[in-house]
């Protein structure tokens, strides 16, 4: 009895412990969960200020001002943004003011420069504002104290940007978890060298390390190595130290000979199973013990079910372990463009494409797990159930969709 694609889920996300705090300054906070809610240290805005380039005025000296009859008053001086030594309004004055420079004590509005001469020494303004007019005032955007920003949010631009404003140096995020990827075959060579006959390009070693990266984590990708459990063993011992958090292999768990992954690791705290799914049957996990406990996933090699179980199972959980609000994808209902076929009792994840104005998803390629030219081109997985094996064009399913 194959494993539900469920249980393997919970086996893979039971592996990775929640990522620790670190501060980060905010020019490496891109992208990050946010650990601790981030409190405001000064109000925004900070002082009363100018909304406007004008001039700060007391209102009530300007009643009846027109375009047809301007009041004129003396500027006593300039204000731009950034003077911090700023003078009293005194009766009957102006200031010259710019946007963002504080507003002088006396002053109760600013009128637009637009609605002036624009002088320099002495003004002619032609309207009356009302008392207020273009200020803002200290606090009204956020009190200090304030909580800005939630723990678990995770940050973009405008979320690193209100953390700046209110002072923020650095933010406290979670850890991003530690990857290595090792990927097994001794048919592997690396790209940019020659192919003899047998032989072809390791890809998903790089493919994983970017998905990893792409999921939050830290990736690093460890030298590929052939289907050799003592040159695999090695290359491990050499690098697993405390600090990562999760290994991932490629290859080497299905059923033929030569599975070194699964020849590594059986007996040492790694299960091997199959998962009823298509692509990405074969599937191991655990803690490996005389690895230092290890968590690892290993993944099978077929390049689109490598990178399929990683979608399934190994994104979540890494997205789940730094906190992430959303570790899964986000899943929309599509209508199938085509009529589609699936095996009894698998869960099939298919790739497609949506079409976003009609609402239905279309297959590329085949569902063939060798098939990477046409997993390239998918925007989409959508899901054939385990209790389904035909579905009519038209029918509803279940899109993940792959870009953020
Ligand atoms: P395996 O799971 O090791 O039996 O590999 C299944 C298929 O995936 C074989 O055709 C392998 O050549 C291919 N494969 C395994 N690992 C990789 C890799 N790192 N890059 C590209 N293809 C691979
Ligand atoms: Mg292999």
């Amino acid at each position: 009895m194959p494993r539900s694609v469920e249980e393997h889920r919970s086996v893979v996300a039971a592996l990775l412990r929640p990522t620790a705090h670190e501060d980060v300054p905010l020019a490496q906070a891109r992208g990050r969960v946010l650990a601790v809610d981030v409190v405001a240290a000064v109000s925004l805005p900070s002082f009363d200020n100018s909304a406007m380039d004008g001039y700060a005025v007391r209102a009530a000296e300007l009643a009846g001002a027109s375009e047809g009859s301007p009041v004129e008053l003396p500027v006593t001086t300039d204000i731009p943004a950034g003077r911090t030594d700023v003078p009293v309004l005194e009766p009957g004055t102006t200031h010259r003011i710019m946007t963002g420079a504080p507003l002088p004590p006396g002053a109760d509005a600013v009128v637009q420069v637009e609605l002036t001469d624009g002088g320099v020494d002495r003004v002619r303004i032609s309207a009356q504002p009302e008392v207020g007019a273009f200020l803002r005032h200290v606090g009204e955007d956020v009190t200090a104290g304030d909580v800005v920003l939630t723990a678990g949010t995770v940050l973009h631009a405008a979320q690193i940007g209100v953390a700046a404003a209110v002072g923020s140096a650095t933010v406290p995020v979670r850890r991003r978890p530690v990857v290595l990827v090792l990927s097994t075959g001794s048919e592997l060579v690396a790209p940019g060298t020659p192919l003899r006959p047998g032989q072809i390009y390791e890809s998903n070693g790089p493919m994983l390390a970017a998905a990893v990266e792409d999921a939050g984590g830290v990736a690093e990708l460890l030298r590929f190595v052939p289907d050799d459990v003592e040159e695999f063993l090695g290359v491990l011992r050499d690098r697993v130290k405390e600090g990562v958090d999760l290994v991932l292999t490629s290859g080497g768990v299905s059923a033929g000979a030569y599975e070194v992954v699964k020849d590594a690791f059986t007996g040492r705290g790694v299960e091997f199973v199959k998962v009823a799914m298509q692509p990405g049957g074969p599937q191991g996990a655990g803690s490996v013990v005389d690895l230092d406990g290890v968590a690892v996933v290993t993944l099978p090699g077929n390049p689109v079910s490598s990178q399929v179980s990683f979608e399934v199972f190994v994104r979540p959980a890494l997205r789940a372990a730094m906190g992430h609000p959303h570790p899964e994808r986000p899943v929309v209902t599509a209508t199938l463009g085509e009529r589609v076929s699936s095996p009894a009792g698998r869960r099939q994840f298919r790739r497609g494409v949506l079409d976003a104005v009609t609402g239905s998803v279309r297959e590329v390629g085949s569902s063939a797990s060798h098939m990477l030219g046409s997993l390239a081109l998918a925007e989409c997985l959508f899901v054939v159930p385990e209790d389904v094996t035909e579905l009519d064009a038209g029918a509803a399913v279940d899109v993940w969709l792959l870009d953020d």
